[in-house]
């Protein structure tokens, strides 16, 4: 992306050149510049990846026994299995070990 010198405008490239839509300004292309340009961006984007970690402390939990560890909070989220006109089933994620298993609905 490029703007007019002159007039500010938005400038469209035309073989090695940018034209200027408005004045009809010309600026030769700084190809060495736009991939520097280019390099930049995709080294930004990599660096915000990672958020595991916060989506990790937004889950809700609540007290409930783990069968495996007898640890009282686990992580949960519903969950339809198979067809959807079965109502939803809890599961839990202990915040302890990991294990995981379905609420009994009885
Ligand atoms: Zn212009
Ligand atoms: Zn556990």
């Amino acid at each position: 992306m490029e703007f007019c010198d002159e007039c500010g405008s938005m400038m469209k490239t035309e073989g090695d050149v940018w034209v200027c839509g408005s004045c009809g300004y010309e600026q030769v292309r700084d190809s060495a510049r736009e991939e520097a340009m280019v390099t930049t961006q995709g080294q930004e984007e990599t660096e915000i990846v990672d958020m595991s970690d916060a989506e990790d402390q937004a889950r809700p939990t609540t007290r409930v026994q783990c069968p495996n560890c007898d640890n009282d909070r686990a992580y949960y989220y519903m969950q339809q299995i198979r067809a959807a006109d079965e109502s939803e089933t809890r599961f839990f994620v202990c915040t302890e070990c990991d294990h995981k298993w379905r609420e009994d609905d009885h």
